[in-house]
């Protein structure tokens, strides 16, 4: 799988600092193999990996990143890209029903999705109708019936005996059914050959000229790998379709069909079928089915935590760059709660700040005594140890806290205070700082 692939190449790129042009070309030679090996089409490959290639070696390349991680986030964002990015939603019609119409090969699972669309929709609170114009197979009527019982969604038919009947008069009918007795989506099954043909495409043509669909929707089966393309295209120039609808990703096919087609035909995936049960059904997500191809959820969120942390430690530098100092020391601290004693009670000040809840507890705890005592202990400390609390262990911790008469304990709970407030600058820093107090840290 591309996974795997992946996995065995990163492992080269182990331990190295930037990604060097042969690395980007292994890769992409790796990336290749894989989605070949997932039945996407070579055009499709070809141009994704050119992608790839391009901003791998371009200044994109983040430093919160490993070149492994890197790679996994490049492949997954230009996956979502090729997969259409957002998911395509129905489009219902202004006035009168919408109708939307299903097309593909027969096996493609088209009555089975109508069926599942429909109680999708009735879940949503509409009420559809359910057409059935595949005349062509004795048993297709009393199948989509079936299945229409199943989801309690009614099924309009030509009367029983009449089943080689016309397939376009049928949806015509279905229309008028359906505007006369206030259905709001028509859904239209039809009928699917083994094999395209000139014939049925030349049906599916007719209904679609008699119905006037909203939506033609292609149903196609995600198993049937490189031939998903050909059968596109096919249906694509033969009726024409706004959608595709991927049944059978229950199996185990690996989503190169989803890949190709969008990007071959131009058009979104917009549902996904997975499974025998009318529930086995839902909008079509680029994001979820470019998790699927890759197979890497761990890494992808290995990766979105290190961008976290890395745009923290981003943020902290242009917070101290903002404040005009190289650091905020506790000498910054104890100025500032000087100045805060001067304004009055924290929890006034923290109360007129929009968003600043989650600080006021913690801040309310500095009572006037509180900031003598924390002054005693910061005079205890030696200018070095005010300037970067970091190096304060245990020894020193205790030396600070005989010089101020005060427990370790204390200590301790101002260093934390002081990381805290630390935070909390980082945050007004980049809100612009209290109003009326000049810049941050004052
Ligand atoms: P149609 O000829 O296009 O109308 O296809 P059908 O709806 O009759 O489906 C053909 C076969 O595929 C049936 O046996 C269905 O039960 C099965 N099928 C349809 N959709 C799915 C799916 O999402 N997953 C699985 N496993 N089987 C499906
Ligand atoms: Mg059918």
């Amino acid at each position: 799988t591309l996974s795997d692939r992946l996995s065995d190449t990163f492992k080269n790129l182990r331990g190295k600092g930037r990604l060097s042009e042969a690395d980007i070309d292994a890769t992409a030679r790796e990336i290749r193999i894989a989605l070949l090996e997932a039945d996407v089409a070579l055009p499709v490959v070809k141009e994704f990996t050119a992608a790839i290639k391009e901003r791998a070696r371009g200044e994109e390349v983040s430093q919160a990143l490993n070149p492994a991680q890197q790679i996994v986030k490049i492949v997954n964002e230009e996956l979502i890209e090729i997969l259409g990015g957002e998911t395509r939603r129905l489009r219902f019609a202004k006035t009168g029903p919408t109708v939307i119409m299903l097309a593909g090969l027969q096996g493609a699972g088209k009555t089975t999705l109508a069926a599942k669309l429909a109680l999708w929709l009735k879940e949503q609170g509409k009420s559809p109708l359910l057409v059935a114009c595949d005349l062509q197979r004795p048993n297709a009527v009393n199948q989509l019936q079936v299945n229409g019982e199943r989801v309690g969604v009614p099924v309009f038919a030509p009367e029983p005996g009449n089943g080689t009947g016309n397939p376009v008069a049928v949806a015509q009918a279905s229309i008028e059914e359906a505007t006369r007795k206030l259905y709001d989506v028509v859904i239209v099954d039809t009928a699917g050959r083994l094999g395209v043909d000139a014939e049925m495409m030349q049906q599916a043509k007719d209904i679609r000229a008699a119905v006037n669909p909203d939506e033609v929707l292609f149903v196609v089966d995600a198993m049937i790998g490189q031939d998903a393309v050909n059968t596109a295209l096919a249906f694509q120039e033969g009726v024409g379709f706004d959608g595709v609808v991927l049944t059978k990703l229950d199996g185990d096919a690996r989503g190169g069909a989803a890949l190709s087609i969008r990007s071959i035909t131009g058009k979104p995936v917009m549902f996904a079928s997975a499974g025998e049960k009318m529930t086995d059904f839902d909008l079509f997500h680029p994001d979820r089915m470019a998790g699927r191809i890759l197979d890497m959820g761990d890494m992808l969120t290995l990766i979105e935590q290190a961008e976290k942390v890395f745009d923290q430690e981003q943020a902290l530098k242009a917070a101290e760059k903002l404040s005009g100092k190289g650091d905020f020391t506790l000498d910054d601290f104890l100025t500032q709660m000087q100045q805060i004693r001067k304004l009055g009670s924290m929890s006034k000040i923290m109360g007129m700040l929009p968003g600043m809840g989650q600080f006021k507890d913690a801040l309310a705890n500095f009572d006037e005594r509180e900031i003598d005592r924390i002054q005693a202990i910061i005079q205890s400390m030696t200018p070095a140890e005010r300037a970067n609390p970091k190096i304060l262990d245990g020894s020193r911790r205790l030396r600070i806290a005989k010089g101020s008469g005060r427990q370790v304990s204390d200590v301790n709970q101002l260093v934390d205070r002081f990381n805290e407030a630390k935070k909390m600058m980082l945050q007004l820093a980049n809100g612009g700082g209290i109003p009326g107090m000049g810049p941050v840290p004052g």
